[in-house]
Parts: C-alpha cells; sequence; structure tokens
C-alpha cells in the first residue's frame, strides 16, 4: 500500500502546488494526517490574539492521481479512518456560533477510548470518526480552511468510513489532499470545532473520466448528496437547490417545473457547518427512491 506522510503539508490548495505523490487510479492509499492545530501547545491563546497569518488547517497531499484531466472526476472512497492521540477542543472569546458570551480561553483535552469520547466524567459519546478537510487542487488559491467547489474545509459529519466523495478535477492529476479529522461531531460544529484530532486514512481514489461536477457529491450506502459552501447560508442553500435542479433534468429530460417539484419531495436540506467564514450545506436524496439517481450521470 502507498503512503503519504504527515510531513507532507499545505495550508492552501491551489494550481501551483505540485503533487507530492502519485497514484494509479484504483489504488489505495494511506494518507497520515495533522490534527487542525498541529500539536501546537496553546493554539486557542495564538488563535486568539493574531491578526492573521497562524497557518491552520494542515492537509497532507497534494496526490496527483495519473490520468486524471481536467473535466473529469475524482471519486474517493473512504476505506478506514484510524483515529490518533488526543482529541482536543477550544473555546475564546470570539470563537464560533456563541462567541461574543465566551469569556475565557480553554484547551479541552478530550480522551477517546474504546470507540467513545470521554467528554466528562458522566458523558461518552460514541466515536463517529469524519474528515473535515478534502479537495482537490483548484484553480485560484483557497486556504485549507476554507470550503469551495474543489470541496475543502467542508466539515461534513457524513465523510467517514464506507462514504465516497467525488471532486471535480482542475489540475493535471487533481492533486488531492487530505486533514483535519475529527473523532465526532454534530451539524453545524456551532463552538467552531469538532473533536478535532490526527490519524491515518486509508482511501481508494478513481478518475471517472469525461464527467463533470460543480460541486462535491458525497454517497454513503443509504443516501447521495450534493455539498455546496457559501458565504451566506439561505445563498448556499439556494445554490445547492439549483444544482440538484440541473442535474435532475439533464439525467431524467424533465422541465424545470417538475425537476423544482421533485426536489420539493425527496430533496433534504442539511447542515454541515455554519462556523467557518464560508458555510456549508448538504442536500440529501435516498437511493432508495424508484426512477431517480441524483449522481446518474456523475458516477
Ligand atoms: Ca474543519
Amino acid at each position: 500500500m502507498r503512503k503519504i506522510g504527515p510531513d507532507q503539508v499545505i495550508f492552501t490548495m491551489g494550481k501551483e502546488n505540485r503533487p507530492a505523490l502519485w497514484i494509479d487510479s484504483g489504488e489505495i492509499l494511506e494518507v497520515e494526517t495533522h490534527n487542525w492545530f498541529s500539536d501546537r501547545r496553546d493554539y486557542a491563546r495564538e488563535l486568539a490574539e493574531a491578526d492573521n497569518g497562524v497557518d491552520i488547517n494542515p492537509a497532507t497531499g497534494p496526490v496527483g492521481v495519473t490520468g486524471a484531466t481536467r473535466n473529469d472526476i475524482l471519486k474517493i472512497d473512504i476505506l478506514e479512518i484510524n483515529l490518533e492521540g488526543k482529541g482536543m477542543m477550544f473555546t475564546f472569546p470570539g470563537s464560533g456560533l456563541l462567541g461574543e458570551k465566551i469569556k475565557r480561553i480553554r484547551n479541552r483535552v478530550i480522551a477517546m477510548k474504546e470507540g467513545y469520547a470521554l467528554f466528562n466524567k458522566n458523558v461518552r459519546i460514541p466515536l463517529q470518526p469524519m474528515i473535515g478537510v478534502i479537495g482537490t487542487s483548484p484553480e485560484e488559491d483557497v486556504p485549507c480552511f476554507l470550503p469551495g467547489r474543489h470541496g475543502g474545509n467542508m466539515d461534513t459529519r457524513l465523510l467517514g468510513e464506507g462514504s465516497s466523495i467525488y471532486l471535480p478535477v482542475y489540475t493535471e492529476g487533481g492533486g488531492f489532499a487530505v486533514g483535519d479529522l475529527h473523532g465526532v461531531m454534530a451539524d453545524g460544529e456551532v463552538s467552531e470545532w469538532g473533536l478535532e484530532t490526527s490519524g491515518k486514512v486509508k482511501l481508494r481514489a478513481r478518475v471517472i473520466k469525461n464527467r463533470q461536477l460543480e460541486w462535491p457529491a458525497l454517497e454513503t450506502a443509504t443516501d447521495c448528496y450534493l455539498i455546496v459552501s457559501h458565504v451566506n447560508l439561505e445563498e448556499a442553500i439556494r445554490e445547492a437547490v439549483r444544482y440538484a435542479v440541473r442535474l435532475i433534468r439533464t439525467a431524467y429530460g424533465l422541465s424545470f417545473e417538475e425537476a423544482v417539484s421533485l426536489v420539493s419531495l425527496i430533496g433534504n436540506i442539511e447542515i454541515c457547518q455554519v462556523v467557518n467564514p464560508v458555510k456549508t450545506v448538504r442536500i440529501r436524496f435516498s437511493r432508495d427512491i424508484d426512477g431517480v439517481d441524483l449522481l446518474k450521470n456523475v458516477r
């Protein structure tokens, strides 16, 4: 199995990042990631006091997939996520949805043991390992802490073991990178952090030739999703609906009005995160509806 280690990290996704490793389509790769804060000890204070310039959200990569060219899609199957080290969370003035109420800087260490996060002596939460950051190299530089059409910091709880993410390819090889593992996180990520940790991701990347995507798509055993980001949450929702309608119209030759009605019946709007400078939503379609496959022209 090929491997790429945490010594190869980027803080910005962009076409100038040449792949540090090339793999073949269908090859299995183990990606070792740093945690969000690169194990810096006093990260909350650094962030709270920084004007800017603190490097955050390292992603391991970029990895090129042989044969991927502009206008193809990369499908990345998440085979395994093994969390390592401790789980960390932070609170400081200004962080998250209730940041104006937070007075103190706190780093909180949360142990992860036998499938649970031990939040305090009474509360233990089943771990649901997920990937916060995964994206291809976009044409314009995007810092790893932002989400976009290329993927990036989507902080989507369902991007875990057994799921597949489909990403647009903009550059030769795609140049994807992975980071920001969370032991568990709720939809919204309201404090600005999931249970931040490091670890290893085993994945398989495949090139889907001559297919295009305008936004990332996610597939689990039961559902398909489009993942859409915008600075304005309502506009993110509107764009997710627009894109779902476009995909379904193209795949099934429906009128605009018919497609809007269909999406109103089976397209479920869900929140990924509302705390990054650019917000992320997803629209969910069950894979169990006869006669409609959201990703018919994507796979
Ligand atoms: Ca994140």
